[in-house]
């Protein structure tokens, strides 16, 4: 397994479809079973199976015998990093106008493609707030990246 460590990504290694699994499966905060994610994403269960293995040969996700997935500690990581970005960058947009289910809906479209370190300087001029518009920002990994204290 190449784990790498979470320090060097970038926040775009991931197709937003594979970001919605990794946050699909942090949200549910232990192991998965494989049927859950391909009914609950709409994926049909061979894409959806295909879909684990490749994130779990890069490192984001352990394959747990006969119950399913599990997000190893940079699988959580990086979705929590995932969560944070989609928080911030739609509180952004709540503070140009946008109502809370617009500014959610319009990041949706295009957050996949902001880097960690955008994101990072982001939350860094907003003094990392800790209430997005729908869901609590948590700052452990944006503040003891160490570019930005
Ligand atoms: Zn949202
Ligand atoms: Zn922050």
């Amino acid at each position: 397994m190449n784990e790498q460590n979470y320090s060097e990504f970038t926040g775009l290694e991931l197709s937003p479809r594979k970001a919605d699994y990794l946050k699909f499966i942090l949200d549910k905060r232990g192991t998965v079973k494989t049927t859950e994610i391909s009914s609950c994403l709409q994926v049909d269960p061979s894409t959806t199976s295909k879909t684990l293995t490749e994130l779990a040969t890069a490192g984001y996700l352990n394959h747990v015998l006969y119950r399913g997935v599990d997000l190893t500690e940079m699988g959580k990581a990086y979705a929590e990093f995932l969560v944070r970005r989609h928080r911030i960058l739609s509180l952004l947009f709540t503070h140009y106008g946008f109502s809370t289910e617009e500014a959610c809906a319009e990041v949706s479209r295009f957050e996949a493609f902001v880097s960690k370190d955008a994101v990072n300087k982001i939350c860094n001029s907003m003094g990392h707030p800790m209430v997005g518009v729908c869901g609590e920002i948590s700052h452990e990994k944006c503040i003891h990246e160490g570019h930005y204290h």
